[in-house]
């Protein structure tokens, strides 16, 4: 399977959501993952933010523009959080980690992607991979269970990403190349796709330690109970953590009444699409 299969199938265990549920996607880009839901025809309450900066091609649609290692949100706000192949994107992925701990509820679950053997991408903001033995690293130091693990295929799988990677292929325009690469394109899509794509995947149980594989999928669950409500509001301002705060709203930025941090609204962002209702918008955050 490729890489879009299997986020496909990892989404489809999300599909345990019950109607109703708070969801927010930490690294949203296009709100694939909402998109996903209307498929199944499943009704949650989605939260997508993101800083929008990784990829210019991107229509980014986003609730909130907001750095991700100081999320805009209160402790114990959302039924579950995912995050799809995000954290090789942000400077420091243990920080990030621990905001999404933080906002999901007790019982609550986090679903995360990350890539182990994969191309840079989303230039130059791409800074790390990472091993299935980091991955529970985070559940030791947050006190999480591993619900699942999963590698993205093996060996062969990763062999298959190497040979038939359309992206890879195509990202080597010297001229010499570009005439040759559309008939070799052509030809290894269509193997790939007939006899490529199966063989791969029976081969794959050959390899059992899956020393090498384009990545892993992660369900992690929060301790505790279920019981009581979530924030009616979730946000809160992520400068001053004041949860009582509010926001005061232009048409250039909105304000903090408690710290006095203004958020510029659509600064710099190509492509953005912003929901209609009231939410906090946010640059990015050093925190001191
Ligand atoms: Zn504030």
């Amino acid at each position: 399977m490729y890489w879009t299969e299997y986020r496909r199938a990892w989404l489809k265990r999300l599909s345990t959501v019950k109607e109703g549920d708070r969801l927010l996607d930490a690294g949203c880009g296009d709100a694939w993952v909402k998109n996903e839901f209307a498929r199944y025809n499943e009704p949650i309450d989605y939260y997508g933010i993101d800083l929008a900066v990784g990829d210019e091609n991107l229509s980014y649609k986003v609730t909130a523009l907001a750095d991700l290692h100081s999320l805009p949100f209160k402790d114990s706000s959302f039924d579950k959080v995912i995050s799809n192949s995000v954290l090789e994107h942000v400077e420091n992925p243990t920080e990030v980690f621990s905001e999404m701990v933080r906002v999901t509820r007790p019982g609550g679950r986090i679903f995360l992607s990350v890539p182990f053997a994969f191309a840079l991408h989303q230039r130059p903001y791409d800074y790390h991979r990472f091993t299935r033995y980091i991955l529970e690293r985070y559940a030791h130091r947050n006190k999480l269970k591993i619900i699942s693990l999963w590698n993205m295929g093996g060996f062969f799988t990763v062999l298959r990403y190497i040979f038939f990677n359309y992206t890879l292929l195509s990202l080597n325009d010297h001229p010499l190349w570009v005439g040759p690469f559309k008939i070799i394109n052509f030809v290894t899509k269509l193997f790939d796709k007939t006899i490529g794509a199966p063989i791969v995947f029976l081969l794959d149980f050959l390899d059992r330690n899956k020393y090498l594989t384009l990545g892993y999928f992660v369900v992690y669950q929060k301790d505790g109970s279920l019981s009581g409500d979530l924030p009616e509001d979730p946000f809160r301002c992520p400068v001053c953590h004041q949860d009582s705060a509010e926001f005061e709203k232009s048409e250039i930025k909105f304000s903090c009444n408690s710290c006095h941090h203004d958020f510029p609204v659509k600064d710099k962002v190509p492509n953005l699409t912003l929901s209609d209702s009231f939410e906090p918008i946010t640059e990015k955050i050093s925190k001191d």
